[in-house]
């Protein structure tokens, strides 16, 4: 371990601009590939905790640090300078003294796509968020990880934030900076190489219980392993290890998983908009709205089909007369809705 411990530079008191939030940052992420690269046995309960803070960490302190260089405002959680605050109204003193409250985790990555114009996916933010929630957790509930998702997930926000550091802050040091910071960056990079190691040893191991399942097992929104398997009722990934209500999954995989946009309500004079819906539909068999169009299983991870996360089974065939999913039997071309319906149409 290294003696420095992390200190968060902008919460200290006097740490002004001066503070090297890079190096800070990286000093976080050099401890969380300390803590989980060494080998899955050794990764204690007190290292999962440990990596999850201080990846959480690293992740505002780097954000917060490219707000700033845009302006030193966007790091404030508030910027209400005619309202008569009880104490004092916000100032670049202030700010320099470290004497303030700096904007949620939310408000970070929104004002970093909005206003800086920063490319962070749907997917990103989501990792990236969901970090800040299993901070909260552990600190509530404590968090017990035998199974290797937290190696997964901060895998995941690593390598969004060595992509970050590169594009976005590397480029903007000075040569002394620069090569103050290169032993860690690229000690983490090689951390993020291992770590990923770790997780494919652990997806290799559960091949065997999850074999049986091929035909229901999807790509996980949360791991992003191909570890999702629906049974029928709750759904559950073996590698987060997770259940969950199958509504949820359908909601969460067609999101994060396929990155389907969400459906606009029908045009109305209402006063009053409707939410956009989720981009799932109503499956033929058990009429609940857990079917996913463009599902891709494992068993068929080339050619994408519907699948009802409900049901558990694929519905790969499309109607020729109500373009609706359905499961042909034999060469059956209409499904059994139409074929009901014209039976007592037109009887024969
Ligand atoms: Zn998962
Ligand atoms: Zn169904
Ligand atoms: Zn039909």
């Amino acid at each position: 371990m290294r003696s420095s411990g992390p200190v968060r530079a902008a919460d200290e008191p006097g740490a002004g601009v001066d503070f090297p939030p890079v190096a800070n940052g990286l000093d976080y992420l050099v401890s969380v590939v300390e803590l989980l690269a060494v080998g899955e046995d050794a990764v204690s309960p007190r290292n999962l905790k440990y990596a999850v803070l201080h990846l959480q960490a690293a992740t505002e302190v780097l954000l917060k640090y490219r707000l700033y260089r845009e302006h030193w405002t966007l790091v404030l959680q508030n910027l209400d300078l005619t309202r008569m605050n009880k104490n004092k109204k916000m100032t670049r003193a202030l700010f320099d003294g470290g004497d303030f409250v700096s904007c949620t985790p939310e408000e970070t990555v929104l004002r970093l796509r909005n206003i800086v114009g920063l490319s962070i996916s749907e997917e990103e933010q989501k990792q990236i968020l969901s970090l800040a929630k299993s901070r909260n957790a552990l600190q509530h509930y404590g968090l017990t990880d035998s199974e290797g998702s937290v190696e997964a997930r901060t895998a995941e926000v690593l390598d969004f934030l060595i992509r970050f550091l590169d594009e976005e802050l590397l480029p903007r040091l000075d040569e002394q900076e620069r090569e103050r910071v290169e032993d860690d960056v690229q000690f983490i990079r090689s951390g993020l190489t291992r770590i990923r190691a770790f997780v494919k040893q652990r997806m290799e191991r559960l091949m065997d219980k999850l074999a049986p399942h091929w035909e229901r097992t999807l790509q996980c929104p949360d791991c992003r392993q191909w570890a999702l398997v629906a049974r029928g009722g709750p759904t559950q990934c073996f590698f987060c290890p997770a259940t969950a209500d199958p509504q949820w999954t359908a909601w969460n995989y067609a999101t994060y998983t396929l990155r389907l946009p969400w459906r606009d309500p029908p045009r109305t004079h209402d006063l009053f908009s409707q939410p956009s819906t989720p981009p799932v539909d109503g499956c033929p068999d058990c009429g609940t709205d857990t079917l996913v169009q463009g599902a891709i299983t494992f068993a068929s991870r080339d050619r994408p089909t519907n699948f009802c996360f409900n049901c558990a089974i694929a519905f790969p065939d499309l109607c020729e007369i109500c373009s609706r999913p359905f499961r042909a039997v034999d060469e059956q071309s209409i499904c059994g809705n139409c074929l009901s319906l014209g039976s007592t149409d037109a009887p024969e």
